[in-house]
């Protein structure tokens, strides 16, 4: 992990790719079926694309059929933070515990027999870190 997050707008923006600063630090969403990461079903750790932390690992992915990487639970519990938003939508923002990173959000209509949570994220927010010992050429 980085030993030091950006402190401004700035120095977010050089670290970051326009799309990544829209997703992570504008609460961005990315359009259905189009992030990298919807369709991969390839091992390893998913880390924050803002600071490096840990997020989710594969073996929580699912495929949802939302058209955005979906995952029954964060890698740690600790990993990421969930705030609530507005009175009417009444959904659940998931942000990088770490960075403060917005992710996506989570939902209850998850697979009922792991556990019924759906956080749904932004490709844009995340790299894979593929499984030592994948042969990834
Ligand atoms: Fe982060």
């Amino acid at each position: 992990m980085d030993e030091t997050l950006p402190s401004t707008d700035a120095e977010w923006r050089e670290r970051l790719t326009p799309e990544q600063y829209r997703i992570l630090r504008e609460a961005g969403t990315e359009r259905p079926h189009t992030g990298t990461y919807n369709d991969c079903k390839d091992p390893g750790t998913y880390r924050c694309a803002g600071c490096d932390s840990v997020l989710f690992s594969s073996e929580d992915k699912f495929d949802s059929g939302t058209g955005w990487p979906s995952f029954t639970a964060p890698a740690e519990p600790g990993s990421v933070d969930q705030r609530r938003e507005g009175l009417i939508l009444r959904r659940t923002e998931v942000l990088c515990a770490t960075c403060g990173g917005h992710l996506g959000h989570v939902f209850g209509d998850g697979p009922r027999d792991r556990g019924g949570q759906r956080f749904c994220i932004n490709s844009a927010a995340l790299k894979l870190e593929p499984a030592a010992g994948e042969a990834n050429d």
